[in-house]
Order: structure tokens, then sequence, then C-alpha cells
């Protein structure tokens, strides 16, 4: 006779032990992040175009500035939004940058911090290089608990710096502040720094590449004040990972797959705010129902399931587009998306953006 599968003793009270259909968010998930990050090459690509016309003194091809480069610009991202917060009015001074900034603290209040793992270039990158380090030594380093958590307490630390400084600035510093020419060619002295990299800043990034190589998502995990931002607001998101203790079939497969190192197989739901909502737990979750990614159970409907109550990876990007386009498209129709300066301001700053000093130094 054939051989004989050994079926595990709670397989006979949990009739659903594949899925029905093979789990595609993962690959779903890589396409949203190659689409984002060919859109910031497209960006980059225009930006650095409009940068070099306003250095040759406004001759030679002329590209229009590309509004989406300053989602880069987290910082005055956040700056503008406290501005708008205290005053109702839109900044005419990198206006994108608080769009932006608002678009991925909503995706963060909905979807946890799916920004991290769904569309940031940085995070895209960083996920590649842990994983290059995988396929070079079988595995990636796991700190001890000593270590880890204090460096976790890293990014808390820079965000709450960036909080202290913005809070205490009155409406009319912040705009004075991004008035400035250091505050106005912000983007351009960002795009220098890559441009023309000392040797401090190659060598901090390789070492960053490197333990990047060596530890999961160590610039993520330990140094990113946006991503403790997103963290921190994603604890309000009603969207998290839920596990059903009944389909479970404890197999430990979701916390081995887990980037962030959560125990997914012993919480009801994950609250973390290290979950990027990443799916990747659920990926390779094979009892039916198990685990989700879903909103809270209803238990004023006829069944109380809480995985009818579950989003599948198309709907958790298309959630994703909505925002991100309806706040580029409400921006551009209200006339908020470009920032408001006169071209001669540029042919006077652009050429000289290294030469403008932080004002406060
Ligand atoms: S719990 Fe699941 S969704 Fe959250 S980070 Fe871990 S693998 Fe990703
Ligand atoms: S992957 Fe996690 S949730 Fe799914 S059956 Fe295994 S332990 Fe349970």
């Amino acid at each position: 006779m054939g051989t004989q599968t050994e079926i595990p003793p709670h397989a006979e009270k949990k009739p659903f032990l594949r899925r029905l259909a093979p789990d595609r968010s993962q690959q779903i998930r890589r396409v949203a992040q190659g689409l984002f990050v060919l859109l910031n090459g497209w960006l980059g690509m225009q930006f650095y175009l409009w940068v070099r016309y306003f250095e040759r003194g406004g001759t030679g091809f002329y590209v229009p500035r590309p509004a989406g480069v300053e989602g880069w610009l987290p910082i005055a991202g956040f700056m503008n939004f406290k501005y708008f917060l205290v005053t109702g009015l839109v900044p005419s001074v990198h206006p994108a940058a608080m769009f932006l900034f608002m678009a991925f603290v909503f995706m963060s209040l909905l979807l946890k911090k799916a920004f991290c793992s769904w569309l940031c270039p940085v995070g895209t990158v960083s996920e590649y290089l842990w994983k290059l380090g995988q396929r070079i030594f079988g595995r990636t380093l796991c700190l001890p608990r000593w270590v880890d958590i204090p460096l976790r307490g890293l990014k808390y630390l820079l965000l709450g710096f960036f909080v202290f400084i913005i809070g205490s600035m009155s409406a009319e510093a912040l705009q004075d502040f991004m008035h400035t020419s250091y505050g106005m060619v912000a983007d351009v002295k960002m795009m220098n720094f890559f441009r023309t990299m000392g040797t401090t800043a190659i060598v901090v990034i390789a070492v960053l590449a490197i333990l990047s190589v060596l530890v999961q998502n160590f610039w993520c995990r330990y140094a990113c004040p946006y991503g403790a931002l997103m963290g921190l607001v994603s604890l309000l998101s009603p969207v998290k990972i839920r596990r059903d203790a009944d389909a479970c079939i404890n197999c430990g497969k979701c916390a081995t797959a887990c980037p962030a190192g959560l125990p997914v197989d012993r919480l009801i739901q994950v609250r973390s705010a290290e979950c990027t909502g990443c799916m990747a737990c659920v990926a390779v979750c094979s009892a039916q129902d198990a685990l989700q990614f879903s909103l809270p159970p209803n238990s004023s409907a006829p069944s109380n399931r809480w995985h009818r109550r579950a989003l599948s990876p198309r709907v958790v990007v298309g959630i994703m587009a909505c925002i991100f386009f309806g706040l580029i498209l409400y921006a551009r129709a209200t006339g908020h998306w470009n920032t408001d300066l006169p071209r001669a301001v540029y042919l006077e700053l652009v050429p000289h953006a290294n030469e403008a000093s932080h004002p406060g130094m």
C-alpha cells in the first residue's frame, strides 16, 4: 500500500489545513514596492534635470519641477503640517511635502505601518539587503534583547527630538524658516548631499548597508524616526494581524517568517508598533483562515467570525492608492500642490544651494 500521511492529532478537529487559493500577498507587495521605487527614480531624474537647468543659469532643456520629490522632505512635511493645524492655511513652500506626509501617516492610521513595507524605497532596499544576507550566510543575526530593546528606543529618541523642536516653534517661526534660503532649497540640498557625498557620509552609509545585510531591517528597526512616528500612529489602526486560535495548528511558521521578530503564533492580535502589515506571516500560514490582516470582530453581526472582515492584499494596495492619489488630486485641484516661488528666486538660490546654511546655526 502507499505511504500514509501522518495526521497531527489537532488536525482531526480542524478540517481545513490548506488554503483554497495560494496567497499572493508577497508578489503583490513586491510589485507595489517596485512601482514605488520606479516612481521615485522617475521623480529623481526629473528633479535632477530641473536643478541642472537652474545651475546653468536658466539655459538648456527645461523640465518642470516635480513636486512629488518633496516626499523626501519628511521634516518639512511635519513642519508644514503643524503650520496647517495651527493656522488652517496651506503653506506656499513645500506644500507637497505636507500632503505626502499626511498621506503616509493616514495609511499608518488605517493599515499599520504598511507604508514602510509596501511603499518606502528605503524599506525596500533594507529588505533586499537582509534577504541578500540570508542568501549569503543562510541566516541573519538576531541581537540579544538587552541590545535590541535599547537600540529600538533610538528611533523614538530621534523622533522626540524633532517633535520637541517643531512643537516649540510658533506658526510665524515655521513660516519664516520655510522662507529662508535653506528652507526654500532644502530639496536641492538633499539631492546635492547624494551627488557630492563626502568620505564621512560614504562610510556611514556603507556601515549601515553592511549592518542591514547582517541584521534584519537594521535602519528601519533602530534608526528611522519616520518609521517610529508611523509605528506610534499605527497603534490606533483598527486593522491588525489577527489569529484565530481555533483554526491555528500551532506550527509557528508565522513567527519564523515575521521580519519584525514578533511572536505571531502566540498572539491573538498583533498590536506591536513594529508590525509593518507586510503580511509575510499570513502568506506562510497553511491553516485556512487562521491568520488574517483584518478589522476587529463585528459582535453585532449574525456571525462574529473576524476572518469575514479580512483585507486581501489587493484591498490593502487599493486603500493605499486611494489615499496617495486622492490627496495628490485634492492638492492639485485646489492649487496647493506646487511650491509657489518665482523663477528668479530659483535662478539665484539653486546654483548656490550648498552655501545656504541652517538658520539655527
Ligand atoms: S506580524 Fe505579520 S504583518 Fe506584522 S511585521 Fe510580522 S510578518 Fe509582517
Ligand atoms: S502559521 Fe501561525 S497562525 Fe498559521 S497555523 Fe501556524 S502558528 Fe497558527
